[in-house]
């Protein structure tokens, strides 16, 4: 079985190569390049992570690796081919057809898997290896080989949910980026990042998908015990769009930097729930604060927030102290 995985990654290699050969350097690839250009790619991350293109042909990738000497059954299993069995007769055709390939590799830079879009809109828009033995989804970052080093000496990493998120802010000068690939993060990447990092910042889609599987993933995260933040971006955007619209600098500043922990992420929510101006709602706001705080499980995490909102509020800090008591009293 050993034997078998060297095997699939030798042709996993072989593939990414030949992708990124047609994509860059035939006319083959003229669409895509044009697509990825008009999309902001520059030709030095189409380099740096090995873009590539997939032909719209049925065996242009299978001919190419049984030339090599691959078995069809192998290849199949790697998740580079497809295979259709028509009245006993087996037929194995490539996988992936017409699409951009984007290759995951493991935490050595193997490649080990892809992700291919297709050149516009249509379905499905992204298409990936399924599992295989040398790829199990939930245990793998996208981005993690070049973007460890970064991580673990800012002490910080940068989750998105897409391929095109990470290239986009790897082009701004981010280069601790990575991303989950399209499931919802997994405790095994959770413990990757805690690995590597004190600190993650969710940096979701603000779409209602992007949302529930931030509020998922930081759950998990906590679990780790790592530090998340959450970062925000204007409504309908992703990252991507972000920092083409707005660039690297509008990025940092304005949804990294303001990126908010989980507590004041929930009390801003909390807040967006009660008409301030109203003296009995901002009561019950003021109510359900405590509540929130009552439930950090470090004493000076508490008072820091008890702090923020005893000056935001104009109130004395000793009766939110013992405000805080009585909740805390009333959840035991
Ligand atoms: P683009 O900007 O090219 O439209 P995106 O990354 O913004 O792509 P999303 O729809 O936000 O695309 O999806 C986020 C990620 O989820 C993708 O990068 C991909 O990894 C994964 N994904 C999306 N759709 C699918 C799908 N149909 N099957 C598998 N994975 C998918
Ligand atoms: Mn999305
Ligand atoms: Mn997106
Ligand atoms: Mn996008």
């Amino acid at each position: 079985a050993e034997i078998e995985r060297m095997e699939m990654r030798k042709a996993m290699d072989l593939a990414a190569k030949l992708y990124h050969h047609v994509l860059m350097k035939t006319r083959y690839g003229a669409d895509a390049r044009n697509y990825l250009a008009k999309r902001g790619v520059s030709q030095e991350a189409m380099e740096e992570f090995q873009l590539g293109y997939a032909p719209a042909s049925f065996d242009f990738l299978l001919s190419f690796l049984k030339g090599r000497g691959f078995n069809e059954a192998l290849l199949e299993k790697a998740g580079l081919l497809s295979l259709r069995e028509d009245k006993g007769m087996k037929r194995y055709f490539d996988r992936f057809r017409d699409r951009i390939m984007f290759p995951i590799m493991d935490s050595q830079g193997r490649v080990i898997a892809f992700g291919g879009r297709l050149l516009g809109e249509g379905r499905p828009k992204y298409m990936n290896s399924p599992e295989t033995p040398i790829y199990s989804k939930g245990n793998h970052l996208f981005n993690l080989h070049r973007a460890r080093s970064h991580i673990r000496k800012e002490q910080q990493a940068i989750l998105f949910e897409g391929y095109m998120d990470v290239i986009s802010a790897w082009q701004a000068g981010f280069p601790g980026c990575v991303a989950t690939l399209g499931t919802s993060l997994t405790d095994d990447q959770a413990r990757i990042l805690k690995r590597n990092t004190e600190t993650v910042i969710l940096c979701y889609d603000s779409d209602q998908a992007g949302q529930n599987a931030a509020a998922r993933g930081m759950e998990l995260l906590r679990k780790q015990e790592c530090t998340v933040k959450i970062a925000q971006m204007p409504h309908g955007m992703d990252p991507d769009d972000y920092i083409l619209r707005f660039g690297g600098t509008a990025f940092k500043e304005e949804v990294l930097s303001a990126a908010l922990t989980l507590t004041a992420f929930k009390l801003e929510n909390l807040k967006r729930n009660h008409n301030l101006h109203d003296e009995d709602d901002r009561m019950k706001y003021l109510a359900e604060a405590i509540g929130t705080i009552a439930e950090l499980p470090l004493v000076v995490e508490q008072d820091h927030y008890l702090r923020r909102l005893a000056e935001e509020f104009g109130l004395s800090l000793d009766a939110l102290k013992e405000d805080l008591r009585r909740a805390k009293k009333r959840k035991k």
